[in-house]
């Protein structure tokens, strides 16, 4: 689509004279939102993706206050909004009985209390706005088919190969390449991702398939000692997105293994009816093993600093995997524009200021799972607590997550 100049300008800063290009391996969630917020400062980059094409994969994501104000910085909220759901609540329910635990309140109150909305989207949904509007960016390029295989440090650049042996030099080069981060393993010494003995079912399936009682506008989260449940409308409330997550001993390695039914429903026998009918419903769940690394010691190494997924892998259980990916683009462009004849300590403060709270919020959602799948008087308390705390209480525990500001 061809574009007026106004609209160009609109999307890129004044251009940064300091920096000539960054290079970002990995255009996913975290790589294109870190190119569109150093187009926003003016800083031209190119982002290099291994895939050769952007498949439509993936399922549901949310995004909470903090990651929603930062989707309206980078200019994609506008796109992104009638796609968007907005649930009113988080509804927590027993997986086993049925009982309705709590409504922890979203929507109104939350866009009130943090100043900007909790969205549920389709990750295509999200990947295509942050896509199509780096693609219309004059200074970001963005390469397909370029697998980041290696990185050397040159003087003032960075040089990287793919693996067919072409050859790129830059200024700088974040690593945004994922959960199964390559840079992260050849730069960073990082130990490998552990196996979290955990699984999650995804399927999207159109509203009107959701059995009757279930279709509210709400967050719906079932929990029982097995597994839990999560769902959520998506696109416009046209869809929803199902994610069923229970143990498992095997550690398949992409987003879409597809798998029988049985992996959900055999699970799935002493649920509440309702919750049965709900996973019996989808006719295709695919799989996605849930990975942990411990936090690293460093993100950054001169000019290379690590990014999103790649530097801090986290169980989905606080949803705020994709969040912190563009906490973390927001926080590296500011600290690029205000040092940008030092990128070295740039890096340094980019790292510095995200490594602590990705640590706590990782380890926020990794205690999350534990109380989704607590077992006897333990789940009983839990379920005391929230049928008789004040949902607003609850919910402003995570005042330090959602109210977060770059
Ligand atoms: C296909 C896909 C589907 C997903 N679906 C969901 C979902 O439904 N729900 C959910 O919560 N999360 C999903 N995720 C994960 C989610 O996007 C991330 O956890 C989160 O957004 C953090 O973003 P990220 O940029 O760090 O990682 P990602 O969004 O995973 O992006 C990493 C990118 O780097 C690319 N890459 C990897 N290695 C190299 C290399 N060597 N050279 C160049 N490029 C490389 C990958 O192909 C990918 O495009 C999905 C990720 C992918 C890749």
């Amino acid at each position: 689509m061809s574009m007026t100049n106004a609209t160009q300008k609109a999307l890129d800063g004044e251009p940064t004279r300091d920096v000539g290009s960054i290079l970002i391996a990995g255009a996913g969630i975290g790589g294109l939102a870190t190119a569109l917020a150093l187009a926003k400062r003016g800083i031209a980059s190119t982002v290099l993706e291994r895939r050769s094409a952007f498949e439509p994969e993936g399922a549901g994501i949310q995004i909470g206050p903090n990651g929603t104000r930062i989707l309206a910085e980078l200019g994609v909220a506008d796109e992104l909004e009638p796609l968007a759901g907005k649930p009113d609540a988080v509804h927590a329910r027993n997986a086993l009985s049925g009982a309705s635990l709590a409504r922890l309140p979203l929507g109104k109150w939350i866009e009130a209390r943090h100043r900007a909305p909790y969205w549920v989207l389709h990750r295509q949904d999200l990947h295509a706005a942050l896509l199509k509007s780096a693609r219309e960016s004059r200074i970001i390029s963005i390469m397909t088919g370029f697998d980041v295989a290696s990185a050397a440090m040159e003087r003032d650049r960075v040089s990287i190969q793919d693996k067919g042996g072409r050859r790129l030099d830059g200024d700088a080069l974040i690593a945004a390449d994922g959960l199964r981060s390559h840079l992260r393993g050849e730069l960073f010494d990082a130990p490998p991702l552990r196996f979290a003995g955990r699984s999650a079912a995804r399927a999207v399936i159109p509203f009107e398939a959701m059995p009757e009682p279930l279709r509210e506008n709400a967050t719906t989260l079932w929990m029982s000692p097995r597994a839990h449940v999560v769902h959520y409308p998506v696109r416009g409330a046209r869809e929803v997105a199902v994610i069923f997550v229970r143990k498992d001993t095997i550690a398949s390695d992409d987003w879409s293994t597809a798998i029988p039914n049985a992996w959900v429903t055999d699970i799935a026998e002493g649920f509440a009816p309702i919750l049965r009918e709900l996973l019996e419903t989808p006719p295709q769940w695919k799989k996605w093993a849930l990975y942990e690394l411990p936090p690293l010691p460093f993100w950054n190494l001169d000019r290379v600093a690590l990014l999103g997924d790649a530097a801090h892998p986290t169980l989905p259980f606080m949803a705020q995997g994709a969040v912190l990916a563009l906490e973390d683009a927001a926080v590296l462009a500011r600290a690029v524009a205000e040092r940008p004849a030092d990128l070295p300590r740039a890096l340094a403060l980019y790292a510095s200021a995200r490594r602590h709270r990705a640590s706590r919020v990782v380890a926020a959602a990794k205690s999350n799972g534990r109380i989704y799948h607590l077992d006897g008087m333990a789940a009983h308390a839990r379920d005391a607590t929230l049928r008789m705390a004040p949902p607003t209480m609850l919910m402003s525990r995570y005042d330090w997550i959602y109210g977060w500001r770059p």
